[in-house]
């Protein structure tokens, strides 16, 4: 099989996670054409994003600190990983090579005290640039052939929107299969570093947070894999979080439609943009845990076989999010209110994760991240309070509960046993929404119900019989 298999920071946290990592590839290796793709090492890609927050300040002794802390960790690494003596020393100096580079870029920028969206990509791919050395040299060790590439090397090619960029596919194809077929044909494992690409100005892009899961997609759209393995430190997707679900069930096969909504919920944080890239190919996609190899995890399929098409497949929560309920001044329901909202909102980069509003158009319920909340009231009080907007009341504790499944497109009934079940448990409904793809039922309750409701939802609709 052709396999492209991506591993997230967490099963690269350390000397004997990433051998876990190397040993893994070199057993799959002997049978399979292998890509792999590495996110940076645990915790790396946040030390780049507070250098960068450093530099902005001016703060030299912080900024210089944890480029300190990245440089030793990955030193360190290399000296455990590594041992015989030769690979080890070609290792240290393609690591100091590259940490020269970051180093040059942090005082470079601290010189100027600015980070543009340009210089911050370049600057937090380095977790990546760095991840993908250790891979593939203690690849080498376990005498397997192996290069490392960052994802402008390997050819992903995508357009200038810094911090948020899309590949241009058809080139990126073009160089990309080339690139890996050449090394395939010499018996070589690409270890491509994940999160990143260049303009086709050279200059590096980035996907955005999370954004590995996203190149391993669109290289196995390439070069045509048979499967994708997203491998981190969750068994897959599951009926319900385990931490709230005694009986929560791991679900073996879910379509891509689901994927994406559950996504959003669950241990598994995934890229948004990660299913595009297969879905016209239709590649299947497995998550799965690095540690525990006997569990094949949850294959994500274009189209899941019927016995697996239940009407709700998982009862999810988006915990301790904070709620904004706008009511109307004598303007509110006049056309312009929501857009005025939303401005301001995504002026100050705050993100609207739900959103409701009723017909007598009286009031408007935000929900955000309760790391935003402070601010995006702040905002709102400033300019709409007292013209537009009549009263703002804020709820700091809630949570968003998700019921998903794609077969509750079009049944009837399945809001009325969402809802009963609730009312069983004297939880009250504080805001409800539901997209037209029906793929996805939410609502929000104070988060102290949030346990009891998910339990509730999960023996309603049985979820612990799922497979
Ligand atoms: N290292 C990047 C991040 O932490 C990309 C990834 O891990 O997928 O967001
Ligand atoms: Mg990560």
């Amino acid at each position: 099989m052709k396999l492209v298999l991506k591993f997230g920071g967490t099963s690269l946290a350390s000397v004997k996670d990433i051998q876990n990592v190397t040993n893994i590839v070199s057993k799959l290796s002997s049978e399979n054409e292998i890509v792999i793709v590495c996110s940076a090492v645990d915790g790396i890609t946040d030390e780049l994003i507070h250098i960068s927050e450093q530099i902005k300040k001016v703060n030299k002794k912080e900024a210089n600190r944890a480029l300190a802390k990245i440089s030793q960790k990955h030193k360190q690494f290399t000296t455990h990983i590594v041992t015989d003596s030769k690979i080890q020393k070609t290792l240290l100096d393609k690591m100091k090579s590259d940490l020269s580079e970051l180093e040059e870029l942090v005082h470079g920028l601290l010189l100027l005290g600015e980070v543009t969206p340009r210089s911050f990509d370049y600057l937090a791919s380095f977790g990546e640039k760095l991840s993908i050395n250790l891979v593939s040299f203690a690849l080498q060790q376990l005498k397997k052939k192996s290069v490392p590439l960052s994802g402008k090397q390997a050819g992903i090619v995508t357009d200038s929107n810094f911090g948020e960029s899309r590949p241009l596919m058809d080139t990126t194809k073009i160089r990309l299969s080339k690139t890996i077929q050449d090394l395939f044909d010499k018996n070589t494992i690409p270890v491509v570093g994940g999160f990143s690409g260049a303009d086709q100005h050279g200059n590096t892009t980035t996907f955005g947070r999370g954004g590995s899961d996203y190149t391993a997609t669109i290289i196995a759209s390439c070069i045509d894999a048979d499967e994708i393995w997203l491998m981190s430190d969750v068994d897959g997707l599951m009926t319900a979080d385990p931490k709230l679900v005694d009986d929560a069930k791991l679900l073996k096969e879910v379509s891509y439609a689901e994927a994406v909504e559950m996504a959003q919920f669950g241990a598994k944080q995934i890229h948004p943009r990660t299913f595009e890239p297969l879905v016209s190919k239709k590649i299947p996609m497995r998550i799965r845990s690095t540690f525990d190899l006997a569990n094949t995890g949850t294959i994500v399929t274009a189209s899941p076989s019927a016995a697996t098409k239940k009407t709700v497949k998982c009862a999810s929560a988006i915990r301790n999010i904070g709620l904004v309920d706008l009511t109307g001044g004598v303007l509110f329901a006049a056309p312009g209110t929501a857009a005025k909202i939303f401005t301001l909102l995504a002026d100050i980069n705050v993100n609207v994760m739900m959103v409701s509003s009723n017909p007598s158009e009286s009031s408007i319920s935000i929900i955000v991240k309760k790391s935003d909340l402070d601010r995006a009231v702040n905002a709102l009080e400033m300019s709409l309070l007292g013209k537009t907007v009549k009263k703002i009341v804020t709820t700091p504790n809630v949570s968003i509960i998700a019921v998903i499944g794609s077969g509750m497109s079009g049944t009837v009934g399945i809001a009325s046993k969402v809802f009963a079940a609730v009312q069983k448990r004297n939880v009250n409904v504080i805001m409800i929404a539901q997209g037209s793809s029906e793929l996805n039922l939410a609502f929000v309750v104070k988060d102290n119900d949030c346990k009891s409701v998910i339990q509730a939802l999960h023996e309603e609709f049985e979820l612990a019989n799922i497979n």
